[in-house]
């Protein structure tokens, strides 16, 4: 790999991979992503089936929709047939309810979220360096050096897409201006405090007792529920969100009281699983980090100092949280990284 190429990307998460094939579709190719992780996707992991970490887009998710079509991925509406279930009280019994059939459900990518990640990543094998984690970035004379945990680099600019939180991290030289480190502190990183559930299963058992596998509810150990089986029909699963007040639970604790719950409304059948898995992004440390917070409605993102570029003309945030539109989400975190492309070469 060019230890000095004119570019270098820190990040291959969505927003990282993006801005590299925007690169290559403008005839760039002097570029390196460095990625602290053993894999490329960031806060995108299908493992098993089972999508940990984004998995839902909409209708207006435009920038999804045209990277998906560019790249011939395929997409399919998640499963919402039958009643779902409201679990309103500890005390109360559950309220079992119809989804709406005029409303438009989510989509999902087929054979999961990574398929997205692996079509990008399967186009930028050469640019890609794993397990290097940046530590600094010093400017001399509208250069950038570059400290990683694998030696140094140098290069004209760079697209920095680690969340901003995580980005603090790294030492600048000279300082950043006070009003982009305070910007960077208080970004919440999206879903950094996410502990999400995967359970796969012979059969779709729920669907035969007229159920969607939707369970919503804040009281219970598992907040959010939902049937997570593939695009063809052929392997079942569930995959939801679990609540955050068991993090300090033992495993073993969390996963019977998990279990109880989802027998509980599901069936006896759920203990019969194939496969049981918990991922906390919050013990990540790629994602997250000691200042994590519970936010679960999006706080406002895209704050304009990350529209600015830094160091002499030589840095620029991108990624999810500085996105001036859909901030935190996949369409966001690919629209940050067309436009640091643009900002790269234009
Ligand atoms: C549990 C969960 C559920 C989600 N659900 C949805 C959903 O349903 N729909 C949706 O639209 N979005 C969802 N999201 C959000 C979505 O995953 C993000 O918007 C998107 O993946 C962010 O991409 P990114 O490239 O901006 O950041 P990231 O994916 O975080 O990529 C940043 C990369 O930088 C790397 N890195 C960090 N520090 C360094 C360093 N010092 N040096 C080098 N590399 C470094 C990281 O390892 C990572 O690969 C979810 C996220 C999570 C965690």
């Amino acid at each position: 790999m060019n230890s000095q190429p004119k570019y270098i990307i820190v990040g291959a998460g969505l927003a990282g991979l993006t801005c590299a094939y925007e690169l290559l579709k403008r005839g760039e190719k002097d570029f390196l992503i460095l990625e602290s992780r053993d894999r490329v996707g960031g806060r995108i992991l299908t493992r098993n089936g089972i999508d940990f970490g984004a998995t839902w887009f909409q209708g207006h998710h435009q920038h999804v929709h045209r990277l998906c079509r560019e790249l011939g991925i395929a997409q399919f509406p998640q499963y919402s047939q039958g009643q779902s279930i409201l679990v309103y009280s500890s005390m109360a019994p559950a309220h079992h309810f119809e989804n709406d059939p005029s409303a438009t459900p989510a989509s999902r990518i087929t054979d999961g979220t990574s398929a997205l990640i692996k079509a990008l990543a399967d186009q930028l094998t050469d640019h890609i360096t794993l397990n290097t984690k940046v530590a600094s970035v010093h400017e001399v004379q509208g250069k950038l050096k570059v400290a990683t945990n694998q030696g140094n680099y140098s290069s004209d600019k760079m697209v920095i897409t680690v969340p901003p939180l995580i980005a603090t991290i790294i030492h600048y030289e000279p300082a950043l201006p006070a009003a982009v480190v305070t910007a960077m502190e208080n970004t919440h990183t999206w879903m950094s405090n996410a502990i999400k559930l995967g359970m796969t299963f012979r059969k779709p058992f729920w669907r035969d007792s007229g159920l969607s596998g939707m369970i919503i509810g804040q009281n219970g150990p598992v907040t959010e529920l939902y049937d997570h089986s593939n695009a063809e029909d052929s392997k079942y699963a569930l995959m939801g969100f679990v609540n955050e007040a068991l993090r300090d639970f033992s495993e073993e604790d969390r996963k019977r009281r998990i279990l109880d719950y989802l027998s509980k409304h599901l069936g006896q059948e759920v203990l019969e699983y194939l496969s049981y898995e918990v991922k906390d992004w919050s013990e990540d440390w790629h994602t997250s980090c000691e200042s994590i917070k519970s936010f679960y409605m999006s706080p406002q993102y895209g704050d304009p100092v990350f529209h600015e570029t830094y160091l002499d003309n030589t840095l620029i945030f991108s990624g999810a949280e500085t996105s001036p539109t859909y901030g935190g989400y996949m369409d966001g975190a690919i629209h940050s990284g067309m436009i640091a492309a643009s900002k790269l070469t234009d």
